[in-house]
């Protein structure tokens, strides 16, 4: 299997669509890229259609502060005195009065200096780079403590409920047998195994385990995804699968991406997407881990039989929570998908 077949993109974790290959509501005259005049603009010049309509149009998408004219000019393609009073007052700003003949040419400074400028506004991207973006990585990181303590949680409310799961005895000292079991029955529908059910909680206690040791040295196993140029805001993060385990291979690690900012601010969010992952990096049985997903109350959760949630990412990513934190709301930033 090549590297591709290893990544599992994290479909389900996607927050918004990539919008960029549909610009439906934009002008089809926008001109892409850089402004190109075939003749002079402005005062004296040629003043072609298609060329002063780019001019007015480049020159509304700077901002004011910047030279740009106040109000926006009528992209019209006609070149009159706004449009030449905008170049001038453009030119001014940047060359001074020696610079501010009202007219742009091919090639020549004032054009160069606009499209300088109007690149900023187009399509803004955030950049991506360990260098400059590593706040992305350090907003989540901020946020272990807290995964750890629900990880934690997970798997003492597991280590109990091993002890009684599979006793018939009834009446046992502390905590009833169904106390024990409630919560690993709302997630995980523990009891409708059949046979013993302690290696079922053994296998997933393991698994947590396991996750504990990734937010050991979450700076070992975690990354940015600096490889999508113009990538806008979309996928939170993805995994390898099983990468944990991969004796090969141990450059697979956990990347966020740049839809993790959203996460960032939120305690519970960020600790839902780094377990969901986790779940995925930690697995030893090949299984993806995305049956469905959301809140452990939305249809596509509930419809999950025992066989799926101990498999499933975010039924871990839940219980998880609702250990740590008793039972939750539904927490407004959960994304609910069924997977067929
Ligand atoms: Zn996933």
């Amino acid at each position: 299997m090549g590297e591709c077949a290893h990544m599992l993109d994290d479909g389900g974790c996607k927050i918004l669509p990539d919008r960029r290959q549909s610009n439906q509501n934009l002008d089809p005259k926008r001109p892409e890229g850089d402004i190109v005049i075939t003749k002079p603009v402005g005062q004296g010049g040629a003043n072609v259609y298609d060329d002063v309509y780019n001019i007015q149009y480049g020159l509304d998408q700077v901002a004011p502060i910047d030279g740009g004219p106040s109000p926006q000019l009528v992209i019209d393609g006609l070149c009159g005195p706004k449009t030449i009073g905008a170049i001038r007052n453009f030119q001014k700003k940047h060359f001074g009065y020696a610079g501010c003949d009202g007219r742009i040419d091919p090639d020549k400074q004032t054009l160069k200096k606009l499209n300088e400028l109007r690149n900023r506004n187009v399509f803004p991207t955030i950049p991506l780079s360990l260098k400059t973006d590593g706040f992305l990585l350090a907003g989540m990181m901020q946020h272990v403590p807290h995964i750890r303590a629900c990880v934690h949680a997970a798997m003492t409310n597991i280590s109990l409920a091993m002890n009684v799961v599979d006793s018939t005895l009834p009446g046992m000292l502390g905590a009833s047998r169904e106390s024990r079991m409630r919560l690993l029955n709302k997630h995980f529908r523990t009891d409708n195994f059949k046979g013993a059910k302690r290696p079922v909680l053994q296998k997933m206690y393991d698994n947590y385990s396991c996750m504990l040791n990734v937010l050991d040295r979450p700076e070992a196993f975690t990354t940015l995804d600096t490889t999508n140029e113009g990538e806008t805001i979309s996928t939170v993060a993805f995994a390898r699968l099983g990468g944990f385990h991969d004796k090969n291979d141990l450059t697979g690690k956990i990347v966020f991406r740049r839809g993790v900012l959203f996460a960032t601010g939120i305690p519970d969010f960020a600790a839902f997407i780094f377990i969901h992952e986790l779940r995925h990096y930690v697995a030893r049985d090949g299984a993806q881990g995305h049956f469905a997903k959301g809140w452990v109350t939305d249809p596509g959760m509930l419809a999950l039989k025992e066989d799926k949630t101990v498999l499933n990412c975010d039924t871990f990513a839940g219980f998880a929570l609702e250990a740590k934190n008793g039972d939750m709301q539904r927490p407004p930033w959960v994304r609910s998908t069924v997977f067929r």
